[in-house]
């Protein structure tokens, strides 16, 4: 990740050398995208003119491989998305854009309806049929309400008392609405090394889906609402942990990249800590001892999420599984899922979404692991759709090979 943010507000960083463009998966998908060269820093010479034009920004997936591969440190999808902010304050955004930028907080909006009821509404041929019609692809594997239980016991746990080892959980909104399983196997896992989690009910989604969906405005209220909590938890020594990717990614960059002229909301950044990196270092610290482990599967197959890898961090799930003993974990490295958040989710990108994805399924399917992991919610359902192969959290891999 580029911390130079004089560089990456800049387009005359860019030297022209179309390395962006070559690692760009949208490029590659589809020709409907003139790429990250233009589409960022070109453009953005005129954007800086007043010229408002859209120029194919809504096929920029937000995935950052331009941001990974550019030599210069230019932040390409940065400046895309903040293009696109510009753009829908003028021209509004499509109702299905809304709908799925807000997934955040029409799920907390659910929170007291069973699970079932709100997948029968939403899961069956007329209404796929109705959502098709405002732009949510009828075919794309839409995630599904968790449990009602799951999703109580999941924010449970936020009611527990700050204890001498506590850590406070990053409720994301994949994980609060339709996979509490995993935030309660991260708990678990927590608990075995003796800490006590915190799930602080103020947290709000961290606001990744709206930044791509242009409502950067209201991305911005998210940011100050998640630091002002994360300052609170800075304060008790607490450290901040996340299981998805996307939203540590923006804790803990793009805040500051995306509304600089706020400074205070990158302040507590450094309090964010990935649960990989965390539990990787409790057994090296001997904290959580792994040495009667014995997972289920002996070989996995690994896709690290692009806003993992565009941190910078190296592979912390692929890391943390290569420690549980007679555990073959290989990194799939074939890029992009292709879901991209939302992006697979839309009629007029699933189908990119999908040739964007095609080279990681057909590796997956192709190494022949009973099992997959990743840390993002969404690379998990993209992956189960597009390989049919079932995927876990790294976090949720350990615990059961503990049990
Ligand atoms: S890789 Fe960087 S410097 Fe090269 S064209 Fe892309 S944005 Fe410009
Ligand atoms: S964010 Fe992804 S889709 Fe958008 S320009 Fe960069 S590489 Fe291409």
């Amino acid at each position: 990740m580029n911390p130079n943010t004089n560089t990456m507000h800049s387009p005359d960083a860019c030297t022209a050398c179309t390395i962006c463009v070559t690692h760009c998966p949208v490029a590659m998908a589809t020709r409907k995208f003139r790429g990250p060269k233009l589409t960022g820093p070109a453009y953005e010479r005129f954007r800086m003119l007043g010229f408002r034009d859209e120029t194919s920004l809504e096929y920029c997936s937000n995935c950052k491989n331009c941001d990974i591969s550019c030599p210069s440190g230019v932040s390409v999808a940065t400046f895309n998305m903040l293009a696109r902010a510009v753009y829908c304050r003028e021209h509004k955004p499509p109702l299905c854009d809304w709908v799925l930028a807000h997934s955040g907080d029409i799920g907390k909006l659910c929170a007291h309806l069973p699970g079932r009821l709100l997948n029968a509404c939403m899961d069956n041929p007329l209404s796929r049929l109705v959502m098709h019609a405002f732009g949510i692809e009828k075919r794309a594997p839409l995630p599904r309400f968790a449990p009602l239980a799951e999703r109580r016991a999941f924010v449970k746990k936020g009611r527990t008392r700050i204890g001498r080892k506590t850590v406070a959980f990053f409720p994301d909104c994949f994980t609060r609405h339709y996979d509490p399983a995993t935030g309660l196997d991260a708990i678990r896992l927590l608990e075995k090394a003796g800490y006590t989690v915190v799930v602080p009910n103020a947290f709000e989604c961290c606001g990744l889906p709206l930044v791509a969906g242009g409502y950067a405005d209201d991305a911005r209220r998210k940011a100050r609402m998640n630091s002002k909590e994360l300052a609170f938890w800075s304060g008790q020594g607490v450290p901040v942990l996340t299981v998805c990717p996307g939203c540590a990614l923006m804790l803990q960059y793009e805040y500051r990249n995306l509304f600089s002229e706020e400074e205070t909301l990158g302040n507590h950044a450094g309090h964010v800590i990935d649960i990989c990196v965390f539990v990787a270092d409790l057994i090296r610290a001997g904290t959580l001892d792994l040495s009667g482990a014995r997972s289920g599967v002996a070989k996995l197959a690994y896709h690290a999420p692009c806003h993992a890898r565009v941190q910078g961090a190296g592979r912390a799930g692929l890391d943390l599984l290569s420690m549980l003993p007679g555990m073959e974990c290989t990194d799939m490295d074939s890029g992009c899922c292709g879901i991209a958040g939302s992006y697979g989710f839309k009629r007029n990108t699933y189908a990119i979404g999908m040739r964007v994805g095609e080279a990681l399924f057909t590796a997956i399917r192709e190494h022949c692991a009973p099992l997959a992991a990743s840390e993002c919610g969404t690379c998990r359902v993209q992956i189960r759709h597009g390989s049919g192969i079932g995927v876990l959290h790294p976090i949720s891999v350990v615990l059961s090979s503990l049990k």
